[in-house]
């Protein structure tokens, strides 16, 4: 089976010259890139290590991450990215799941890893201490050929809740993803200039494959924040061409520093963005603001970014389209079903499930987990969604978000989509409380327009004029901010266990404990 890393030679056969890595003020072409990757997979080899090991990596982005990730595919070993966002006991139940037996870790997160690594955990800090791991190795050192369905890399999911599940991404997982992306996503050149914004631990990581693949300039933002002017600004600076992943709330940060800032934004030509869901008045916002350039897509760690597709440069942008996940890319089925795994009809809702080559092997070392996400040779998602009469797939929700009220399922999405057309309304996350009478009830956590000073009872009554009464919330609460994960997604689950907390007692002034509430009815 081809090596992933493979694709990293071809691209230095053709374009040895050309800048490979941007970081910071630091360049690094293609024929250096190569040959650290070389070099990292020798001294890998060297160190005592073997094909199939695990490597983990916990730094923020830079050139090393990259080394790193490229030089364990070379070698054969397994790459662990983990979110650098983590917290030291976070840290140690994905190296104790995954049996790394090397941690690559950067000056930031030293005092952390020395509080978490034990005997068994070789560690390897960026810096000195890795050039001269480096300067170990051979830059001749040849590609690992590989067995069938050698594992690539770990995708630890980033489940807010439960012991996280390491999903194995073979080398053919891979490098089905990368055809499909630059067959549907981006058809990366040699002269794009691709901005890695997210974290490389997701999805900027995977969309170096296709970028690297066809020799384009490499530009690796730290990753650790997201200021939208800067990112406006380093764009017009460096003539960015491409976005490599956007989470929404990126996109909506982006589009409120636009006016401001005032970039020069003309070098895009492709953005990427999903991840979650995005609401309907933001995107049509992105439309007006950048036109055709951004391409949605929808997946997942156990189906790496892969599952369908929104192209805005192509076909009609129309609000049906918009507020959809697009289509399932050429080779990847994508059906959805009911309770026990029969197809629904079009415009019925179920469980999105997928089946192909994106697909992962299994979780490691979970054979009950793997059962239950692959029973019946599919891949069950945990999202629910339906299909609508132009083939196009609409998602609601994790199966896990949907209230149930009085027996009646209600999508919290259908609620914030509602709220959020009103002019007073900036964020919004709906989720479902316990409740004696109807089981559970709805409750709406809403972060205000800086002017608006809209009460309680006007949202309710606004949502009744969108949606039937037994959807709209029966509470709402202000709050300043709502929390999100690293990769930008708003964390529903965590927002109703802090409410929850606050409905027992332990914040009798109505306060969510980590957020600051403004008024609450
Ligand atoms: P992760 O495995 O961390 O990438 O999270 C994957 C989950 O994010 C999916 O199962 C969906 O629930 C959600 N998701 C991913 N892409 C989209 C999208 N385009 N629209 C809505 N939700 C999405």
């Amino acid at each position: 089976m081809p090596n992933i890393a493979t694709t990293l030679s071809a691209a230095r056969r053709l374009h040895a010259g050309r800048t490979a890595l941007r970081h910071a003020d630091r360049d690094m072409t293609y024929a250096e890139l190569d040959d650290a990757v070389r070099s990292f997979a020798s001294a890998l080899l060297a160190s005592g290590l073997s094909p199939g090991d695990r490597v983990a990596v916990f730094a923020k982005n830079c050139p090393e991450y990259v080394i790193t990730m490229y030089g364990a595919f070379a070698a054969g070993m397994v790459i662990v990215p983990v979110n650098a966002k983590l917290a030291g006991p976070e840290l140690a139940v994905i190296l104790e799941d995954s049996e790394t037996r090397l941690l690559v870790h950067d000056a930031a997160s030293a005092v952390l890893v020395d509080e978490v690594a034990g005997p068994d955990l070789a560690t390897l800090g960026i810096g000195p201490a890795f050039d001269r791991f480096l300067a170990v190795g051979s830059p001749d050192q040849q590609v690992a050929d590989l067995g069938e369905d050698s594992v690539a890399w770990l995708f630890y999911t980033s489940g807010t809740t439960g012991r996280p599940k390491g999903a194995m991404l073979t080398h053919r997982n891979l490098t089905a993803m990368m055809w499909l992306e630059l067959a549907d996503v981006c058809d990366y050149r040699a002269e794009d200039v691709v901005l890695h914004v997210t974290p490389l631990s997701h999805g900027g990581g995977l969309y170096l494959l296709g970028a690297v693949a066809r020799g384009a300039t490499n530009l690796i933002h730290s990753g650790s924040s997201f200021v939208a002017g800067d990112v406006l600004r380093l764009i017009e600076r460096e003539g960015v061409t491409v976005i490599a992943f956007l989470a929404p709330t990126m996109i909506v940060m982006l589009l409120d520093a636009d006016a401001e800032t005032g970039a020069d934004t003309a070098s895009l030509r492709r953005a990427v963005y999903g991840g979650a869901p995005m609401h309907l008045d933001h995107a049509r916002r992105m439309v007006d603001r950048f036109g055709g350039v951004f391409v949605q897509i929808y997946g997942q760690g156990e189906s790496p970014m892969t599952i369908t597709y929104l192209d805005l440069a192509r076909g009609p942008v129309d609000d049906d389209r918009l507020i959809s996940a697009g289509v399932p890319h050429p080779g990847v089925e994508v059906a959805v079903f009911d309770a026990e795994d029969r197809p629904v009809t079009v415009g019925t809702t179920g469980e999105i499930c997928v089946r192909g080559d994106t697909v992962m092997r299994g979780y490691l070392g979970n054979p009950t987990a793997t059962a239950a996400a692959l029973r019946n040779g599919w891949l069950h998602t945990g999202d629910v969604g339906r299909y609508d009469e132009h083939g196009r797939l609409t998602l609601l929700d994790r199966s896990k978000d949907v209230i149930i009220s009085g027996g009646t399922n209600i999508y919290p999405r259908e609620v914030e989509d509602a709220l959020l057309l009103h002019p007073g309304v900036r964020q919004v996350v709906v989720f479902g409380e316990p409740d004696d009478v109807w089981g559970e009830s709805v409750t709406a956590a809403v972060v205000r327009e800086a002017a608006a000073d809209v009460a309680a009872d006007e949202l309710i009554a606004w949502c009744r004029t969108l949606i039937a009464g037994f959807k709209k919330p029966k509470r709402v609460v202000f709050v300043e901010e709502l929390p999100s994960n690293a990769y930008g997604k708003v964390l529903r689950r965590e927002v109703r266990d802090r409410l929850a907390a606050d409905s027992t007692g332990h914040q009798r002034d109505g306060r969510l404990p980590g957020l600051s509430v403004r008024r609450t009815s």
